[in-house]
């Protein structure tokens, strides 16, 4: 789950990062106001949504008046950045920037740890970085069993050669940083830019930090901090529907039992020469109730022509998921998508029998509701 700058900011000053001290404004007034409040030029305003490189796309202006701040919150309130809309502002002090730096903390699925990375030429994107300067980055793994050490600390300061003066709040960022991405269970954690001041001091001016979904229960005051306007409609959907689902960009909407299944089901597809249309998991149940739910989420696509449910029968038995399927297709009268439909596993026989007569098209092994599938939305998209 993404959180913005804002809240992002918010939660590592608890744990004792020094940030600018800034507020939210949904208006122009408002932002006017907590200038106010503040009482210091100049200042930023920021715009607060959950993608990055807000500066490039004009999200992010540094205003010395008055009218400035309103000209500012004004072209950047309403702006499209990415796909987001603006409804949010962060207004902060500017400070004096002379040097950016990024620090970040990332969990790495390949060497299974968390990973800090550091670069002292930091306010870029670091994925632009690495790409086009990899040895500017310096990647330190955290070993699980002992965590964070003062070794990992000195070999952070030297790679970005923190001045003296900076040592005492740069330490205070790090160690706030990682404390925050364990305490949390953050997946990423990063800070870019880390600036260091013209007084000397390390400031964090921006902030991103996303959590792990399936830790989110042990953290209610984290989960509280969603902005469902950010994110997905289809995905926010299937959340309260308590079905897993990910949206992908290809035309095969596939509905599947069990998550190891629904990645071996993409994997097929793609096999064949399709493009799934999402990744959707419906439990082991499979009663009609989660696929009609599923049916009538996969088909709110527009980019959508066909469906293949593949469920292999284990716990749960094919004729009760054949009985779902029917009753959820008569509660969708006007249902018209081809669908395929492989059931393997305990009764798969009595399944397809009443299935037979159906428009369902019906499939015995895996690769041939694939390949059929395939074969349907390439002759539809034709
Ligand atoms: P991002 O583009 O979405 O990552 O937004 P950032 O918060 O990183 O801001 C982009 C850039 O704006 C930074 O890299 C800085 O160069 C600049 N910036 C942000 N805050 C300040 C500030 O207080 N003072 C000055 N001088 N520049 C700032
Ligand atoms: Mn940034």
């Amino acid at each position: 789950m993404k959180v913005h700058e804002y809240q992002a900011k918010e939660l590592l000053a608890q744990y004792g990062v020094p940030t600018p001290r800034g507020k939210v404004a949904r208006s122009v007034d408002e932002a006017e106001q907590i200038a106010g409040e503040l009482a210091t030029w100049p200042l930023v305003v920021k715009a607060q949504v959950h993608v990055g490189g807000r500066g490039k796309a004009g999200g992010v202006k540094l205003v010395k008046t008055q009218e400035e701040l309103r000209a500012a919150a004004q072209s950047i309130l309403g702006l499209d950045i990415k796909g987001s809309i603006v409804r949010q502002v962060l207004v902060e002090p500017g400070v004096d920037i002379r040097h950016e730096i990024y620090l970040g903390i990332i969990l790495d699925r390949a060497t299974q740890r968390p990973v800090v990375m550091a670069s002292a030429e930091g306010g870029v994107e670091i994925e632009e970085l690495a790409a086009t300067r990899p040895e500017a980055i310096l990647k330190l793994p955290i070993p699980p069993l002992y965590g964070l050490r003062p070794h990992h600390t000195r070999e952070v300061l030297s790679f970005l050669r923190i001045p003296a003066s900076a040592k005492d709040s740069f330490q205070r960022i790090f160690n706030g940083l990682v404390r925050a991405f364990y305490e949390k269970d953050a997946s990423l954690a990063e800070i870019n830019p880390l600036a260091i001041l013209g007084n000397g001091e390390a400031l964090a001016c921006d902030a991103k930090i996303n959590f792990d979904e399936n830790a989110l229960y042990l953290h209610p005051e984290i989960a509280e901090l969603r902005d469902e306007g950010e994110e997905e409609p289809l995905e926010v959907e299937a959340r309260h529907k308590k079905l897993s689902y990910v949206k992908l960009d290809g035309r095969i909407g596939c509905i599947v039992n069990g998550a190891g299944l629904a990645m071996a089901t993409m994997d097929i597809v793609k096999h064949f020469g399709g493009e799934p249309a999402n990744f959707l998991d419906i439990g082991g149940g499979a009663k009609a109730e989660q696929v009609a739910d599923a049916l009538q989420l996969i088909t709110a696509d527009p980019a959508v022509n066909t469906i293949f449910i593949n469920i292999f029968g284990g716990i749960v038995r094919c004729d009760l998921v054949a009985e779902g399927i029917l009753t959820a297709l008569d509660r969708l009268p006007d249902f018209d998508y081809p669908i395929v439909i492989r059931l393997s596993g305990t009764n798969d026989e009595i399944a397809r029998k009443m299935l037979e007569g159906t428009k369902l098209n019906l499939a015995v092994t895996m690769s041939e509701g694939a390949r059929r599938a395939v074969e349907i939305s390439s002759s539809r998209a034709a």
